[in-house]
C-alpha cells in the first residue's frame, strides 16, 4: 500500500512538472515526452505553438510510438515526429554556423546558406532569430570580427589580420562593423538622419495599421483611426529619416505583422526582424514582453521581477509605453496589479480587444 501511495505522489509530481512545461512551451522538455490532446486525437511536444489545451484534455506519453498506439496523429503544426521544432532549428544553426567559419574568405549569402542546409531561406532565418537572437550575416560579420581582433592580438599588423579575416579592405570593415549595429543609436538619436525608413499602411480589425522598417527590420508598428496621424506621428519619431510610402520592400514584414494583429493564434510573428532602440533596460523589458505566453498577463510587477529589478514597476511601465512595435511585442498582456488594464499607447479599446480576443479575459 505504502508503496503504490508514493509511486502515485511521483507520478503527480512529474505530470505537474510536464504540465508547466507544456504551459511555458519549454524547448528544455521538447524531447522528453509528447502529450496526446483528447479532444483534437493529435500529439504534440511542449514547443507546440497551436491551439491552448485543458490540462483534463491531455494525456502524457513518454514515446512517440505510444501516443500511436493510444490512436494519436502527429500535429501537424509541430511535426513531433521530426524531433522537436527547437532541435530542429538548433541544427539548422549549426549546420550554418559551420559553414560560415568553414568558409572565412566570402560572405555566405542566406539564399546560398539555406541551399546548402536544404531548408527555406525564411526557415533559416528564423531559426537564427530563435536561437541566437541575430540574423546569419551578423553571425559571419561577428566571426571576422572576432578573427580580425584575434589577429591584431596576436600580433599582425592592421592591414595583414585585415586580409587574413576575409575584409578586402580597411573600408569594408568599418562598413561592416557599422552594419552589424544596424540603425546606431547616433543615428536614432538625431532623428534618424541617414537611414532610409519604408513605410505602409494597411487595413486591420484594429484600425489603420502602420509598418515602418529600415533595411534591417521593422522600426515602427502603429494603430489609429486615420491615415494622417499616423503619418505625422511617423514624422515625429524620425524627423530627419529619408522616408518613402512604399510598401515593396516590407511586404514580407508586412504580412506578417498584418496577420499578427488580425489574431492569426502562432508563431508566424517569431522570424520577423525588428531594428528598435532602447535602453538596456527598455530592451530587457521588451525581451521579457515576448516571452508573455498567447492568453496569459502579468502585472507591470512581475515583468519588473522577471527581470531581475523588482523595485522598477514604474520603469517597467514606461518601458511598456515606449515600445515602437507593440502587437508583435506584446505589452498589451501587461495590466496593473489590482486587475485594472493599465494604461496603453494605442488606446484602451484596444488593448482590451486584443486581451479578450485571446482569452486572457474571462
Ligand atoms: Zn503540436
Amino acid at each position: 500500500m505504502t508503496v503504490i501511495a508514493e509511486r502515485s505522489t511521483q507520478t503527480d509530481a512529474l505530470a505537474d512538472e510536464r504540465w508547466q512545461a507544456i504551459c511555458n512551451n519549454d524547448p528544455a522538455w521538447e524531447d522528453a515526452f509528447v502529450f496526446g490532446v483528447r479532444t483534437t486525437g493529435v500529439y504534440c511536444r511542449t514547443t507546440c505553438r497551436g491551439a491552448a489545451v485543458l490540462r483534463k484534455n491531455i494525456e502524457f506519453f513518454d514515446e512517440i510510438a505510444e501516443a500511436r498506439a493510444a490512436g494519436y496523429r502527429p500535429c501537424k503544426r509541430c511535426r513531433p515526429d521530426e524531433g522537436g521544432p527547437h532541435s530542429r532549428a538548433v541544427n539548422v544553426v549549426t549546420q550554418a554556423c559551420d559553414l560560415i567559419d568553414a568558409t572565412p574568405d566570402e560572405l555566405l549569402t542566406v539564399a546560398a546558406l539555406a541551399r546548402h542546409i536544404g531548408v527555406t531561406d525564411h526557415a533559416l532565418r528564423r531559426s537564427f532569430d530563435v536561437i541566437l537572437g541575430i540574423t546569419p550575416r551578423q553571425y559571419a560579420e561577428q566571426r571576422r570580427l572576432e578573427r580580425f581582433k584575434d589577429d591584431v592580438r596576436n600580433g599582425h599588423d592592421v592591414t595583414s589580420a585585415l586580409y587574413n579575416s576575409g575584409y578586402g579592405s580597411s573600408s569594408r570593415l568599418y562598413e561592416s562593423s557599422d552594419a552589424h549595429l544596424g540603425m546606431t543609436p547616433g543615428q536614432y538619436r538625431k532623428g534618424g538622419v541617414g537611414i532610409s525608413i519604408n513605410y505602409a499602411i494597411v487595413d486591420s480589425p484594429l484600425g489603420r495599421l502602420l509598418v515602418a522598417g529600415t533595411d534591417k527590420g521593422v522600426c515602427r508598428i502603429s494603430l489609429a483611426d486615420d491615415d494622417e496621424s499616423l503619418e505625422v506621428a511617423l514624422r515625429k519619431e524620425f524627423p530627419l529619416a529619408e522616408q518613402a510610402k512604399d510598401s515593396g520592400p516590407l511586404s514580407e514584414w508586412i504580412e506578417i505583422v498584418a496577420r499578427v494583429v488580425s489574431g492569426e493564434p502562432s508563431d508566424i510573428d517569431t522570424g520577423l526582424p525588428l531594428d528598435v532602440r532602447g535602453t538596456a533596460f527598455q530592451r530587457r523589458v521588451w525581451e521579457a514582453l515576448r516571452r508573455i505566453p498567447r492568453g496569459e498577463t502579468r502585472t507591470y510587477s512581475q515583468i519588473a521581477e522577471d527581470i531581475g529589478q523588482p523595485t522598477a514597476t514604474r520603469a517597467v511601465a514606461n518601458a511598456c509605453g515606449k515600445n515602437p512595435t507593440p502587437v508583435v511585442v506584446p505589452c498589451h498582456r501587461v495590466v496593473r496589479t489590482d486587475g485594472g488594464l493599465g494604461g496603453y499607447a494605442l488606446g484602451i479599446e484596444r488593448k482590451q480587444k486584443l486581451l479578450s480576443r485571446e482569452g486572457a479575459l474571462e
